[in-house]
């Protein structure tokens, strides 16, 4: 059985992966020149299993009427004129509800847990290198009424099957010796020891790499501009200047995309682009610079080592689907980073990126069958994408192959 999966993302890339270990025939493809060029190419790094509560919980709304209109905000809701924009708004709204945010951080952590077990096995069978780490994550706060709330979420993960538990100052600093240069303003911290890091473009590009040598083709430069459907299934899928392509069976990986291709086949997709920043820096003064993953929750920041760079990424807006750099988002990232670690990195050969996290309200992907019954969903894994791939790819190849996934997950 052939199966074309749409989108060389970590995602697509991934599920390209576990269907090809299932046996299937498999063929990707994509846009770009190569894997993992887009959201998946300068992302924060994280494997954050235990750190996976949704964005829409029930002290976002606060927060986020409290940000509108600041340049720097952490989020920010450019209002449009966009139907689409709205919708996503409303449903984010129902969203922060706290039995729906519970039920949501719970079915996260699971998909968690299952998905990082795959990218272990992954790793010890294949000896795949991306610049990984495997020392944990520390949420750091500086204020108490924050520590507060996040000793309360860390009880509630835990219940879950989480191992996050709250640090004192000087734990913290004996985790993460780089802190001490912020001892004054620390209140404390939230650590799952568990948790790791990596490069998810060196991963997916090593992962794409991988697929090809067990004979995945990866059709690039292929612009998808139309899946067509007749009755119940897909027939083909229509490529700028390049004529149809067919398989038995079609993933949709398109990250923030997807809705655009899935529309037109009568598959609705509540995803909307929340588009982030990441800045990546040369380590300059390695006793200054971190090694265990950090979260700034108070900037919405993580901070992740990547070899001997530096990688700080985070801010979520929601203003369409324009993916230029906004120099004064990157700068307050950067600005923040050398204010709380001076010397760490350096700032002379900073690159900065943007990316599009495809986002849906609850955070909670999209995966498994649609009403096509040759058309499968992998996608809308907002700012989880990296954490939940491999989890994601082997239940979907599970699913396509008429197996129960081992994870208990409510897919599509
Ligand atoms: C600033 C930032 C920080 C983040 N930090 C983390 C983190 O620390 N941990 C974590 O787990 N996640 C993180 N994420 C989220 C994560 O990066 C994404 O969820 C993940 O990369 C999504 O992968 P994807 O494969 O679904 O999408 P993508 O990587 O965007 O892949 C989709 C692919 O589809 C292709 N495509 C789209 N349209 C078409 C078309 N019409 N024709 C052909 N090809 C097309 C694109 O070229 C692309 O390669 C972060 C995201 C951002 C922006």
């Amino acid at each position: 059985m052939n199966v074309a999966v749409l989108g060389a993302g970590v995602v697509g890339v991934a599920s390209a992966w576990y269907l090809r270990e299932a046996g299937y025939d498999v063929r990707v493809l994509d846009r770009q020149p190569a894997a993992g060029m887009e959201t998946s190419y300068a992302n924060g790094g994280q494997i954050s299993v235990s750190h996976a509560e949704p964005w829409a919980n029930p002290g976002a709304v606060a927060k986020i009427l409290k940000w509108l209109g600041r340049e720097d905000a952490p989020l920010l809701f450019r209002l449009r004129a966009d139907p689409h924009q709205w919708l996503w708004g409303l449903r984010f709204l129902a969203e922060c509800l706290p039995g729906r945010n519970h039920s949501n951080a719970r079915q996260l952590l699971r998909l968690g847990l299952y998905s990082r077990a795959m990218l272990r096995e992954l790793r010890a069978s294949t000896g795949i290198e991306y610049d990984h780490l495997e020392r944990g994550i520390l949420q750091f706060y500086t204020s108490q009424a924050e520590l507060a709330a996040s000793a309360r979420a860390a009880e509630r993960m835990r219940a879950f099957g989480s191992d996050r538990t709250i640090k004192t100052p000087d734990e913290c600093i004996a985790i993460e010796p780089a802190l001490a240069a912020m001892r004054t303003r620390l209140a404390g911290g939230s650590y799952s020891a568990s948790d790791e890091t990596g490069d998810a473009h060196k991963f997916t590009q090593a992962l794409a790499a991988l697929c090809a040598g067990r004979g995945v083709r990866f059709d690039t430069g292929a612009t998808i501009q139309r899946i067509v459907a007749e009755g119940d299934q897909v027939t083909e899928i229509e490529i700028a200047g390049r004529g149809a392509v067919r398989a038995d069976a079609y993933v949709l990986s398109l990250g923030s995309y997807s809705p655009m291709l899935a529309r037109p086949v009568g598959i609705s997709l509540a995803i909307y682009p929340a588009k982030g920043y990441s800045v990546t820096m040369p380590v300059q003064n390695p006793s200054a610079a971190w090694t265990v993953s950090l979260t700034d929750e108070s900037h919405k920041l993580v901070l992740s080592r990547l070899g001997e760079r530096l990688r700080i990424a985070g801010t979520a807006e929601l203003a369409g689907y324009d993916t230029s750099i906004n120099e004064k988002r990157c700068r307050a990232i950067l600005d923040r980073t050398l204010e709380l670690f001076p010397g760490a990195g350096d700032p002379a050969h900073v690159q900065f990126w943007a990316g599009l996290r495809p986002a849906t309200p609850s955070n909670i992907p999209y995966i498994g069958r649609t009403r096509l019954r040759n058309l499968f969903l992998n996608t809308g894994h907002g700012t989880l994408g990296w954490t939940h791939a491999c989890g994601s790819g082997r239940a979907l190849a599970d699913i396509i192959s008429g197996r129960k996934p081992l994870v208990d997950f409510n897919f599509t």
